[in-house]
């Protein structure tokens, strides 16, 4: 019923010209993989080359970030309009933008509500940091993320939520399986009381965080996670490869 999800982050990497041969490298093994979605994020100045490149293959495109703004002045900003007809998802609320750029739950509140109204599916990123996942606060903050980033957004399987815990996002130190699948069904849990049980069952649930071609097996054949969210390891072809092939067999069984 929720269709797996595989999405490459490749954060603030690849020239234009790396991206398409990267793209070049990956597209005809992404293309026969069936029965799951498969999304690539390259940086901004590289979406009109690649979306030309997917065109006609089964291979989405994403964005990595997007203002809440549709137009105006703010320099250097990209908004949903220019996105939308190119990209079919956005993440937003990662937490290197929740770190390095001061993105509040407000904004990224503001940037939800804007993807869904220019026709973007947004990839919500939710985690805890290190000492408070030390401190015992994971279920707290995480409930605070969803209950903040999703304030006034309808119910929609539009919508697909990450999580990633903070102390796994390139550290190459993950979460294991269970402990991800057990934040996960807390995840699912908080959507059902925020909008209603079918609407929380019908979304889906991704995990990120140090995932590799060697690791996706435990987190993929938990039925609670519907796929990844994945950044150092989506900028190596085979490796992007191995977690998305690994994912469509072991979902498929
Ligand atoms: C990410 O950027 O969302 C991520 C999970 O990074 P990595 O896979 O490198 O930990």
């Amino acid at each position: 019923m929720r269709i797996p999800l595989i999405v490459g982050n490749w954060k603030m990497n690849t020239t234009a010209t790396e991206a398409t041969r990267l793209v070049h490298k990956m597209l005809d093994r992404l293309n026969k993989v069936e029965g799951e979605e498969k999304v690539l994020c390259p940086p901004f100045v590289s979406l009109i080359a690649i979306s030309k490149l997917l065109k006609g293959s089964s291979v989405k495109l994403g964005a990595q970030n997007m203002h809440f703004e549709v137009k105006g002045a703010y320099t250097g900003e990209i908004s949903p309009p220019m996105l939308t007809g190119l990209c079919e998802f956005v993440i937003l609320g990662h937490s290197e933008r929740r770190q390095y750029f001061g993105e509040t739950d407000e904004i990224i509140n503001k940037k939800m509500v804007a993807a869904l109204r220019n026709g973007l599916k947004p990839i919500l990123c939710v985690g805890e940091k290190l000492e408070e996942n030390k401190a015992g606060r994971t279920k707290e903050i995480i409930a605070q993320q969803i209950s903040q980033g999703l304030s006034d957004v309808k119910p929609t399987p539009d919508i697909v939520i990450a999580y990633e815990p903070i102390w796994a996002i390139g550290t190459g130190k993950a979460a294991n399986g269970e402990q991800a699948a057990a934040t996960i069904k807390f995840i699912r849990n908080t959507l059902s009381k925020l909008w209603n049980e079918n609407a929380a069952r019908d979304l889906r649930i991704l995990y990120g965080g140090s995932v590799t071609s060697g690791n996706i097996a435990e987190f993929i054949s938990q039925p609670e996670i519907d796929g990844a969210l994945v950044g150092g390891a989506s900028l190596k072809a085979e490796e992007f490869l191995g977690i998305v092939e690994q994912t469509a067999a072991i979902k498929r069984v």
